[in-house]
């Protein structure tokens, strides 16, 4: 990977990472992968090293860096050969404690991140519900709040990563009947809950049986009038969605990193096979076939990664340094914003269909890995394009990284890169964007 671009900060960073990282090689990956076991061993030496508070603030015992830094950290993990077992055992605890860092209270602050950072606690992040898929809006689970100020949660989620292994969830939930607000946007709301996993409690959990990735478990998780305390609520009572998305930007630029390192991962693993493996008297990466299709994925990681720290930059400068009214119209930040990511991405010009309704845009089809339009109604919102600029890349290096595999290693793949090629087809479905109608 070319590395010119990138500050000193985030290379300290990747040196650290790769150091920790060599502690665990593909064999204990392979085996948490074949018995099903969490990589516990790795998040305790990353906590123990204060990696899971890279992007927290230093008051609380965080590095206080930011989200380009948290990037480069998942990108390193995932391109150790961790995988996305490694990186999806860590990234929650990056991603989804930052609505908590930014809207919690002090108490809220003081009670939580210190026992996140230092590894006592792990954090799931619950939002996906099977009936409503990517429309977050339109989910269904409920937190009704009682005449004490305490709420009781019904509903179901899904797909929940690291569910067995929480303490707490980042949980997000209608306050509001649908029905009763003026968009659907509002009348939801964000919470930090315990996970109490007791009979009776009203909380139960099942383990998703998964294609791969299975290291890391996902579970449906079902709340029964499952109690939980006024001072749960991360913010304002309604104003979960606004803040969430704290969360999911910040999720978005590390899922591309981590799919960044899949790709720069299996491409250096195919170009090594491709110059060790003699076949007709020579290293069968002399054969232009083989060699072409491997620079062109060396092309398409370095342009997809252009574009995730490009995203991950803004997030930490324009939006933060905005506050909150980084989200207003107001300040114009937010138009900026989405200007530069639809430059980047290369969809404003290529992509808007010609019928001046503006009423879709395409994504890029990479390799067959995704494809998908989104509605005219994404354009409305700055998260959305951001979404539709890492998304656009990271399933480009996700795909190319699959058929790299596939084409250089033929009848070997099933082999050393299994748990990379489960990996990727990992990587390319939680990247999903969010439809925000
Ligand atoms: C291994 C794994 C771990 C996960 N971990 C978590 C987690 O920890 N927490 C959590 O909350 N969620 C988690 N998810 C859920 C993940 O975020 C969702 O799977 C994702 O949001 C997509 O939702 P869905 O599967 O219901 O797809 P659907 O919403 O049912 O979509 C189905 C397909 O239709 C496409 N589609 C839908 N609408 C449009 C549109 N308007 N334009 C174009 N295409 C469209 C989608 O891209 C997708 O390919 C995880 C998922 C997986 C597989």
């Amino acid at each position: 990977m070319e590395t010119s671009n990138f500050t000193d900060t985030q290379l300290t960073v990747r040196e650290a990472i790769r150091q920790v990282c060599s502690q665990f090689p593909n064999e204990y990956w392979r085996q948490c992968d074949r018995t099903e076991t969490d990589p516990k061993g790795f998040h305790a030496t990353l906590a123990q090293d204060g990696w899971l508070g890279i992007a927290l603030p230093e008051a609380l015992g965080g590095a206080g860096l930011g989200i380009s830094e948290a990037t480069m950290m998942m990108q390193t993990i995932a391109e150790s050969g961790a995988g996305m077992a490694g990186a999806q055992a860590i990234h929650a605890n990056v991603y989804a404690t930052q609505p908590l860092a930014k809207f919690g209270t002090k108490d809220q602050l003081e009670s939580t991140i210190p026992n996140i950072i230092s590894g006592q606690w792990r954090v799931c992040f619950g939002v996906t519900e099977p009936n409503a898929g990517l429309n977050t809006l339109a989910l269904s689970t409920t937190a009704d709040k009682q005449r004490d100020g305490s709420y009781l949660v019904t509903g179901q989620k899904i797909w929940i990563t690291c569910g067995q292994v929480a303490s707490k969830m980042i949980l997000l939930a209608r306050t509001t009947p649908l029905d009763q607000v003026k968009k659907p946007s509002e009348g939801l709301s964000l919470f930090c809950i315990d996970l109490d996993r007791r009979a009776g409690s009203g909380l139960d959990m099942r383990k998703i049986q998964k294609l791969g990735g299975r290291a890391v478990d996902a579970n449906e998780v079902f709340f029964d009038h499952y109690p939980i305390p006024a001072d749960s609520l991360i913010g304002r009572e309604g104003q979960g969605f606004k803040i969430i998305l704290h969360g999911m930007n910040a999720e978005r630029c590390l899922l591309a990193g981590e799919a960044l390192g899949l790709g720069y991962a299996a491409l250096a693993r195919a170009a090594q096979y491709a110059r060790e493996r003699v076949v007709f008297d020579r290293p069968i990466g002399q054969n232009q076939g083989i060699a072409h299709p491997l620079a062109e994925a060396y092309m398409q990681l370095e342009s997809a990664k252009l574009s995730t720290y490009h995203a991950a930059r803004l997030y930490d400068t324009a939006i933060l340094t905005h506050g909150g009214m980084g989200y207003a119209a107001e300040y114009d930040v937010e138009r900026c914003f989405s200007y530069i990511c639809l430059d980047v991405a290369g969809v404003a010009k290529v992509n808007v269909q010609g019928d001046g309704s503006w009423s879709q845009i395409a994504l890029p089809q990479s390799g067959g890995c995704f494809s998908g339009c989104v509605d005219a109604s994404m354009l409305r919102c700055f998260d959305d394009r951001q979404e539709t600029l890492v998304l656009a890349k990271t399933n480009a290096s996700a795909a190319d990284a699959r058929h790299l595999q596939n084409f250089v290693w033929g009848p070997h793949l099933f082999k050393q890169s299994e748990v990379f090629f489960a990996s990727i087809f990992l990587s390319s479905k939680t990247s999903e964007l969010q439809d925000l109608q």
